[in-house]
């Protein structure tokens, strides 16, 4: 009873989560090469990379380089996640089935469980 449950994701929520994954999906889907190109400048002027981390895109930067090192298992999680938008299940957790909490869900848009079913998940590895 104590227990307060993440509310439930609004259109105007998903909308943004759709958005998101469609950025995501286009970045995975790339070439890494063009990639690359966009996280350090496309001139291909080698001072270029000590200018990145003053742009305001510094967040997608960052998750952009991570993504590389395990893009194919990841693009396949985006597409899924973009299916479930379109079912209208997504942000509902694969486990328990309550609504996956918003700031999770930020963090990693193709997320299937939510918080608590994760960590129980990852207790059974
Ligand atoms: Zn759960």
């Amino acid at each position: 009873m104590t227990n307060k449950k993440p509310a439930k994701l609004s259109a105007k929520d998903l909308e943004e989560f759709q958005v998101l994954l469609n950025k995501l999906r286009s970045m995975l889907s790339g070439d890494l090469t063009q990639l690359h190109e966009e996280a350090f400048g496309q001139n291909g002027n080698h001072d270029a990379e000590s200018k990145a981390g003053d742009t305001a895109d510094g967040y997608y930067q960052e998750f952009n380089l991570r993504l590389m090192e395990r893009d194919e298992n990841t693009l396949a999680e985006v597409l899924e996640a973009l299916d479930r938008i379109s079912a209208g299940s997504y942000g509902q957790c694969e486990g328990c089935e309550g609504a996956i909490a918003k700031d999770r869900l930020r963090a990693v848009p193709y997320a299937r469980l939510c918080i608590e079913c994760q960590r129980l998940a990852e207790r059974w590895n």
